[in-house]
């Protein structure tokens, strides 16, 4: 067999690990062309939110394709645009008034952290001090990256990086509100946050309180604030959007993965009509400048619209609810284990750390877990030593318990020393 020219994201094929080709999918499992069934424990990177190929998304992107594949999107419009439009001002809250397309999640927030600087700009107060929390992502362009955490994923790069002031994870929290006081008072432009759990930082989560006074704080200093929902929205902390659980409605929110259920790539800033307003002119030197060639591509706003249709039409709330009960049952069992540390869940989402060493994402334990899951046909992925299992909403429960047993034996081997 020839080698194949691809190169994966966040691979280092100098390991020679496996890539296992996958033919097709339904619900949470993955069938690869040698007849394997994986169980999809982290919802193929934290996107599928109803199951793969679920047959309402499906369906609808057939019916578009019958219609209308792409459009220009500046000056122009479609109908499958104007109906995600709608959904998204009818679900999200009713201060989020307007509704900019890009396509992912990276995108999503460039889009954002622009309309916060054009925001001061064109109101004649330039301000463009962004901040952000510590162990943050929020997504790999040189923006995005900016604006995340650093370590060894931007090290090479960080001499392109702009600086941004930074306040600590709220492990104390009135630090995190005096540090976040502090660069408001100075002036910042726009606070960027993770609502409840920072993903990629190890899925670390806090409580809503504290998401409540870091917004007072901004408000009081009218700094704009940013929620990046992209991996906390679509009912993944058991709410539509995480920033409901503490009562907060950003200025700026950033939506993708599950936007289209998981099934094409699509994003969208939804922004407060103060933040259109600093824009909309009769002058053209305050137009939004920015766009990318798929803006709001038609077949991709089909499965957004359904999606959007799934969500008023069926209890998508009611299996969240589900699934994290049958998830917080699955944690009792492990409570106790020698090699099993901070155990948490917030919605949907649960982690832990196994062994006892930190957490850094290069630990040893990495590799040996990983390879532990395959050969078990689990798909998680842990960030370092931290595990976390992050479902499509529809997983049985029969693959619940493998999934979990998966993870108990990967323990006892951490225990046993035979991974380490
Ligand atoms: C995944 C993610 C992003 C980046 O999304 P991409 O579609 O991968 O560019 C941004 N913010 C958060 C919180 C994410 O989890």
């Amino acid at each position: 067999m020839t080698q194949s020219p691809i190169w994966h994201p966040f691979t280092q094929h100098g390991l020679g690990e496996p890539v296992p080709t996958v033919s097709h999918a339904v619900g949470a499992a993955l069938y690869t062309k040698d007849n394997r069934r994986i169980i999809d424990a982290i919802s193929s990177w934290w996107v599928t939110t109803h199951g793969h190929c679920h047959p309402r998304l499906m369906a609808a992107i057939r019916n578009q394709t019958e219609h209308l594949d792409q459009l220009i999107f500046a000056g122009w419009t479609h109908e499958p645009a104007e109906a995600v439009a709608r959904g998204l001002t009818a679900i999200m809250p009713p201060a989020l008034t307007r509704v900019f397309f890009s396509d992912s999640g990276s995108t999503c927030v460039e889009v954002a952290l622009k309309m916060a600087l054009g925001y001061w700009a064109n109101r004649g107060e330039p301000r463009s001090r962004i901040v952000v929390m510590e162990s943050s992502y929020h997504g790999d362009t040189i923006g995005t990256m900016s604006v995340g955490a650093r370590g060894v994923f931007t090290a090479a790069y960080a001499p392109l990086l702009f600086d941004v002031g930074r306040i600590p994870f709220p492990s104390d929290p009135q630090a995190t509100l005096d540090a976040l006081e502090a660069q408001c008072r100075a002036g910042a432009a726009a606070f960027i946050v993770e609502p409840l759990v920072l993903g990629s930082g190890g899925m670390r989560i806090y409580s809503h309180d504290i998401l409540t006074k870091m917004h007072e704080i901004c408000v009081r200093y009218g700094v704009l604030f940013i929620a990046d929902e992209v991996m906390t929205g679509w009912g993944r902390t058991g709410t539509l959007l995480a920033c409901e659980q503490a009562g907060v409605v950003p200025d700026l929110l950033c939506l993708s993965k599950g936007l289209t259920g998981g099934s094409l790539p699509l994003a969208v800033t939804m922004a407060s009509e103060a933040i259109w307003d600093a824009h909309y002119s009769t002058d053209r030197a305050r137009t939004f400048f920015h766009s990318s060639s798929y803006t709001a591509n038609a077949i991709a706003c089909a499965a957004a619209a359904e999606n959007l249709a799934i969500w008023r039409e069926e209890p998508v709330l009611d299996s969240v609810a589900a699934l994290a009960a049958r998830q917080d049952r699955q944690l009792a069992g492990l409570k106790g284990h020698p090699a099993i540390h901070d155990i948490r869940r917030c919605g949907t989402i649960t982690a832990m750390e196994l062994g006892g060493g930190d957490a850094a994402y290069l630990s040893n334990l990495g590799p040996g877990l990983l390879a532990h899951f395959r050969e078990r046909d689990v798909l998680l992925r842990p960030l370092g030593n931290t595990v976390y299992v992050m479902p499509p909403y529809c997983v049985e429960p029969d693959d619940l318990d493998t999934i979990y047993a998966a993870i108990r034996s990967a323990a006892d081997a951490v225990a046993s020393g035979a991974i380490r």
